[in-house]
């Protein structure tokens, strides 16, 4: 069978190296286990590509390369120091989420940071929006971290590779996973079988009348007075 091809890139490009905290650079970091990343796919029997520079040029790489998945290799920073743990965000393709749980799962395992879980992005990153196969952004910790970013600045471990080990071995199990991920020609573009979104919940019509206006309680049928009880109370809050 044909090996699987997956799209590999590290996040932001030299001139805007992305996140810079604690000595760390973004860029430099995601380079590391991109490089790790590539061989440890290889070495799994999958076709690793790399693509780099801006991040519309990734993308076209992307689309002419037309690959099985694809992950792109960040870091996380937050104003507040204490932020910290991994997590994997995905986009409104069914399958980004699959991907970004399996690769979530075995980062968790690995790492053994917090686990933050995997976020839906709302379709916020173009790698995720534009990449028309499963596609998902991995954030392993946080550079704004002391703790976490010294475990990269570790000389006894290769944190870069461990983390491109957990990468890889979700990947692995997303193409393990049941529901003909192994057979190509059902998922040739799985974006086409999305199903219609369903429709937005109805917001609560308003009640405008307080209870005390409304008259003696006997004759406010039950589920009116819910609703006034629940709108009494997000008046309180
Ligand atoms: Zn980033």
């Amino acid at each position: 069978m044909k090996p699987k091809r997956i799209v590999i890139a590290a996040g932001h490009y030299p001139d805007r190296p992305g996140a810079c905290y604690n000595d760390l650079v973004e860029h430099d970091e995601a380079v590391k286990v991109v490089g790790h990343l590539k061989r440890q796919l290889e070495t799994a029997g999958f076709e690793a590509l790399v693509v780099s520079g801006h991040l519309n040029k990734k993308i076209a790489e992307v689309a002419r390369l037309s690959p099985d998945a694809t992950v792109e290799i960040h870091f996380n920073a937050a104003t507040d120091p204490h932020a910290h743990g991994t997590e994997t965000l995905y986009g409104s393709n069914p399958e980004d989420k699959i991907l970004a749980q399996h690769i979530q799962q075995k980062l968790v395992d690995i790492l053994r940071l917090r686990d933050r879980g995997v976020k839906d992005t709302a379709e916020r990153f173009a790698w995720i929006r534009e990449n028309k196969c499963p596609s998902v952004i991995v954030e392993p910790l946080f550079l704004s971290n002391a703790d976490e970013a010294a475990m990269l600045k570790l000389i006894s471990v290769e944190i870069p590779e461990i983390i491109a080990l957990a990468v890889e071995l979700g990947i692995e199990d997303f193409f393990k996973d049941e529901g003909g991920r192994m057979k190509d020609e059902n998922l040739q573009n799985p974006r086409l079988k999305l199903p219609p979104k369903p429709p937005k919940p109805e917001p609560p019509s308003e009640i405008t009348v307080k209870e005390g206006i409304l008259g003696p309680k006997e004759q406010i049928k039950h589920n009116h007075s819910q609703q006034i009880k629940q709108i009494g109370r997000k008046e309180i809050e």
